[in-house]
């Protein structure tokens, strides 16, 4: 199965993907953790370009391309090869934050949106999506309190404003809405162990083994 995370800063990503992952490992249940953007030697490349801030200087369009154009590596040389090996793929970020921040926070025509995605994914689409949906201040403060802890700086998309994440958030549930059979939201502003109950009962609840 190819499962995607999506969520703002803070919404706990990383972690419920390493938890689910050791569960279908306690199953004996081959699986592969990869994130976007990124995931293959070149899209990581991509990557370090994009969150550089160079990326910031083409516009949401050319941005948008960019990801795109990682994407389609990331597919090719990752996913793709996994998924016909019988590998689960966990994926941290896909096309949705695509759809959500270059195109519902960039402003670019959901058309357009839509016809990039359709030939960068060409038909592989995520079985399940776990949407990880807290208020933006709470991911921003648990962001925060992480960046201080490693000594890390915000990268060019964590310097926005409030109001930038409110509509994040915004943007994510209406993707939800949009595709209720493959989007799960999870109450991502609870205990980490609840959160970890609440995908593993809807993985089973959605896609049965
Ligand atoms: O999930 P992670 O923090 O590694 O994502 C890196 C950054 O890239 C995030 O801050 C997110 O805002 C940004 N991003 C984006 N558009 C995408 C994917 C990620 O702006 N399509």
């Amino acid at each position: 199965c190819f499962i995607t995370f999506e969520g703002g800063e803070g919404a706990g990503k990383s972690t419920q993907i390493e938890r689910l992952k050791s569960r279908l490992q306690h199953l004996a249940q081959p699986v592969l953790v990869t994130r976007e953007p990124g995931g293959s030697p070149y899209a990581e490349e991509l990557r370090a370009f994009i969150l550089g801030g160079h990326a910031k200087q083409l516009g949401p369009f050319a941005e948008a391309l960019l990801f795109a154009a990682a994407r389609i590596d990331h597919l090719d040389k990752t996913i793709g090869p996994a998924l016909k090996g019988g590998i689960h793929v966990l994926c941290d970020r896909f096309a949705d934050s695509t759809r959500a921040y270059q195109g519902s926070l960039g402003n670019i025509d959901k058309g357009l949106i839509d016809q990039l995605e359709k030939v960068t994914l060409q038909g592989v689409k995520p079985n399940l999506t776990f949407i990880l949906d807290l208020p933006a201040e709470t991911g921003l403060a648990r962001a925060g309190a992480r960046q201080a802890g490693k000594g890390e700086g915000a990268d060019r998309f964590e310097e926005e404003d409030i109001s930038f994440h409110q509509s994040l958030r915004q943007a994510y549930l209406s993707i939800a809405r949009s595709e209720p059979k493959r989007c799960v939201v999870i109450n991502a502003d609870q205990d980490p162990d609840e959160v970890e109950t609440a995908i593993w009962a809807a993985l089973q609840e959605r896609l049965p083994q």
